[in-house]
């Protein structure tokens, strides 16, 4: 038997709750933590979003009725509680609650497909197939809520710097930088794909005027590899902005992670001690290697590089044991680096390339970009491209298109640095990898 809501609201979530409010009649709802029955008392751990409130329901002081319906509740059941506020240096938080009147709002099947207590640990596939009673488990949702709270802080971030939030479109007629990561798709009587990068939208977008524009939103990557830094699905911050090079909009990336960790910190402290992480504010400016530097180091550390090489997965350890927190790789070779990446002006060999690393992690690469439309269809010539597959794009470059550049930001590999979890499935809900399409 389930009772409805009826004119029932909670009143208050249990953080909003403290042993000072003593006495007070309130309304909490969630799920039933855990039930312990001693006969002569029931304890009843009431979960909602923000933590666990203690039920108390001794024999003496509650009627006959209600202690038989307490004793009828079941793990992971919706209630409702109507009571008063007792404070009780056991409970947690300092106080508990003693029930004058419950609603049993809907029953959970049992057995649960995963334990919510975090007594038993569960393999993360057995967690995803399950997603919603994983996110139960605060160590789950601490991550969630510290994601949202790094978008929310960018985007502030960036209106107050007067950038223009765009939405740029994710079916798309062909590749951004080449054919090999795309997932094809049915476009009616043509063949479409998915969106690997806002890239070349954002660069036209420099072409009207905007100036600075970001978008936040998902790239599609038909990744073969598993690996615990990759999805197929991940959300980009991108942005970019006119009349800069790339040392300008290496500032505001900067600024961007100094500020969005700052946040963090200050709203998210309760989730960083639930994932028993201490996030310190990292100190700008970021310290900056050179590529040459990189390769030496790698080398130094017995990982074979060569100079021309991109970096491999050994390579990245490699240099993230010598370099510590948030860094610049800069003066990137050209050849490696997408045909949109401005070579240097002097040493056209290298380019105006950077990625941003944490430790042994890339979370970012901008470059200042070309902007000159006769050496932007020689770029896409020499890396074995076709510019006439590129023709709208291009002639976005021979009406007056500004000096740019910008970067992208992988939202769920910014996060895994604030978290502290080393795979990156855990930041997102419902993961896209190469084994999973469901949930
Ligand atoms: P990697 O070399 O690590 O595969 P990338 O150089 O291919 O990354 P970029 O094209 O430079 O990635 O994309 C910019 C940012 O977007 C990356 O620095 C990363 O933070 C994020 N990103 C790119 N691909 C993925 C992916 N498959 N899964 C999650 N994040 C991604
Ligand atoms: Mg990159």
């Amino acid at each position: 038997m389930t009772d409805s809501l009826g004119n029932w609201r909670r009143t208050h979530y249990s953080k909003r709750i403290d042993p000072e409010m003593s006495g007070e009649e309130i309304i909490v709802m969630g799920w039933i933590h855990e039930i312990r029955d001693l006969g002569g008392i029931i304890f009843v751990l009431l979960r909602d979003r923000d933590g666990t409130i203690q039920i108390t329901a001794p024999s003496k002081k509650i009627s006959k009725e209600l202690l038989e319906e307490i004793r009828k509740l079941r793990k992971e059941s919706v209630v409702a509680v109507k009571g008063i506020i007792q404070e009780s240096g056991k409970a947690p938080g300092g106080y508990e609650i003693i029930p004058n009147e419950i609603k049993m709002l809907n029953e959970s099947k049992l057995p649960l497909p995963l334990d919510t207590t975090d007594k038993v640990r569960a393999e993360i596939d057995t967690r995803l197939d399950s997603r919603y009673i994983d996110l139960r488990r605060p160590t789950s949702s601490a991550i969630f809520k510290i994601k949202s709270r790094m978008l929310h802080s960018v985007r502030n971030f960036l209106e107050k710097g007067e950038f223009i939030e765009i939405n740029t479109p994710k079916l798309v007629a062909s590749a951004t930088e080449g054919g090999t990561e795309l997932f094809p798709i049915t476009y009616f009587e043509r063949e479409a794909f998915l969106g690997q990068s806002p890239q070349l939208y954002k660069q036209m977008m420099m072409a009207t005027g905007f100036d600075k524009v970001f978008e936040i939103a998902p790239i599609f990557r038909a990744e073969e590899h598993d690996t615990l830094r990759h999805l197929n699905e991940a959300i980009s911050i991108d942005l970019e902005a006119s009349f800069c090079d790339q040392e300008d909009v290496m500032h505001i990336l900067e600024a961007v992670v100094h500020t969005a960790i700052g946040d963090v910190i200050e709203h998210c402290s309760d989730e960083l001690e639930i994932l028993g992480v201490d996030l310190e504010i990292p100190k700008i400016p970021f310290e900056r290697i050179d590529y040459g530097d990189v390769v030496d180091i790698v080398n130094s550390k017995g990982v074979n590089m060569k100079h021309g090489e991109d970096l491999s997965r050994a390579a990245e350890k490699a240099i993230g044991e010598t370099m510590d927190g948030y860094y610049f790789i800069t003066g990137w070779p050209t050849d490696i680096k997408p045909f949109y990446v401005m070579p240097n002006l002097e040493t056209p060999k290298k380019s105006c390339a950077f990625d941003l690393m944490y430790k042994d992690l890339e979370i970012s690469s901008g470059a200042q970009r070309v902007h000159k439309h006769d050496l932007l269809v020689e770029r896409i010539k020499k890396q074995g491209l076709n510019p006439v597959s590129f023709e709208r794009y291009l002639a976005a470059f021979e009406y007056g298109m500004p000096p740019h550049a910008g970067w992208g930001l992988g939202a769920e590999r910014f996060t895994m640095c604030m978290t502290g979890v080393n795979n990156i499935r855990e930041t997102v809900l419902f993961p896209r990898d190469r084994r999973r399409l469901t949930p």
